[in-house]
C-alpha cells in the first residue's frame, strides 16, 4: 500500500515528480492546486472562493481545502493508495487528515520532502510555462518547448500561471516557510519522512524517491 504525501516548496518539482510516481505505482495523483485551478476554469463557486487567495499567493482557508481533499480521498480509486501533492500545507490540515484516515482505518505510509534553495525556486517558478490544454510544464530556459509558446505534446498554448509572477512567487515561498515547513517536524516525529535533495536533476530526484518508496 502506498499512501504518500509529497512535501516541498512551490517550484520544488512536486508536480513533475508526481506524474512519474503515479505512472510507476499506478496510484491516483491528488493535487489540491489542480482541483482549484479546474474549478476556476469552470467558474464554479469553489473556484471563485479559491481564486482571490491563490492570486495573492496565500493559502485557501483550511476548512475548504480539507473538505475538498477528504471528499476526493473517499473515491474508489484511492482504496489501494494515493499520492497527495500540495496537501496538507498546514499542521492543522495534517492533523485533520490523520483524523480522517484513522476514522477509515487508514494512515499515511510515506512523506517525501523535496528541498530546493530559495533562489533556484524563484528562477524555476518565474520561468515556468504551462500548457493551457494538457497542463504539461515547461521552462523558458531549463525545459524550453521545441517551438516557443507551443506545447510539445498537444500543440496547446503555453501560458504563465497567474500566481507565477515574481511578487506572488515570493509570497508563496514565504507562506511555505511560515505555514508548511512545520510539517517537516510533524512527519519527522511520526517517523514517515524522507528528505530528498531536489536540485540534483529530474531523473536523480526520481531515483531517490523510488528508493524511498521501494520498487
Ligand atoms: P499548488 O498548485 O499546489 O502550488 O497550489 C496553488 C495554490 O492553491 C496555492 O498557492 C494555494 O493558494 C492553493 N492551495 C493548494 N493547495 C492548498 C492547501 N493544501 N492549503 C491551502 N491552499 C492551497
Amino acid at each position: 500500500m502506498l499512501r504518500t504525501i509529497l512535501l516541498g516548496p512551490p517550484g520544488a518539482g512536486k508536480g513533475t515528480q508526481a506524474a512519474k510516481i503515479v505512472e510507476k505505482y499506478g496510484i491516483p495523483h491528488i493535487s489540491t492546486g489542480d482541483i482549484f485551478r479546474e474549478n476556476i476554469k469552470k467558474g464554479t463557486e469553489l473556484g471563485k472562493k479559491a481564486q482571490e487567495y491563490m492570486n495573492r499567493g496565500e493559502l485557501v482557508p483550511d476548512d475548504l481545502v480539507i473538505e475538498i481533499a477528504t471528499t476526493r480521498l473517499l473515491e474508489d480509486d484511492c482504496k489501494n493508495g494515493f499520492l497527495l501533492d500540495g496537501f496538507p500545507r498546514t499542521v492543522y490540515q495534517a492533523e485533520k487528515l490523520d483524523e480522517f484516515l484513522q476514522s477509515h482505518d487508514s494512515k499515511i505510509d510515506n512523506v517525501i520532502d523535496i528541498a530546493v534553495g530559495k533562489d533556484e525556486l524563484i528562477e524555476r517558478l518565474t520561468g515556468r510555462r504551462v500548457c493551457k490544454s494538457c497542463g504539461a510544464s515547461f521552462h523558458v530556459v531549463n525545459i524550453p518547448p521545441k517551438q516557443e509558446g507551443i506545447c510539445d505534446y498537444c500543440g496547446g498554448e503555453l501560458i504563465q500561471r497567474a500566481d507565477d509572477n515574481l511578487e506572488t512567487v515570493t509570497n508563496r515561498i514565504d507562506v511555505y516557510e511560515d505555514q508548511t515547513m512545520p510539517l517537516i517536524d510533524y512527519y519527522e516525529k511520526a517517523g514517515t519522512l524522507t528528505h530528498i535533495d531536489g536540485s540534483t536533476g529530474l531523473d536523480n530526484v526520481f531515483a531517490d524517491i523510488v528508493s524511498a518508496l521501494g520498487e
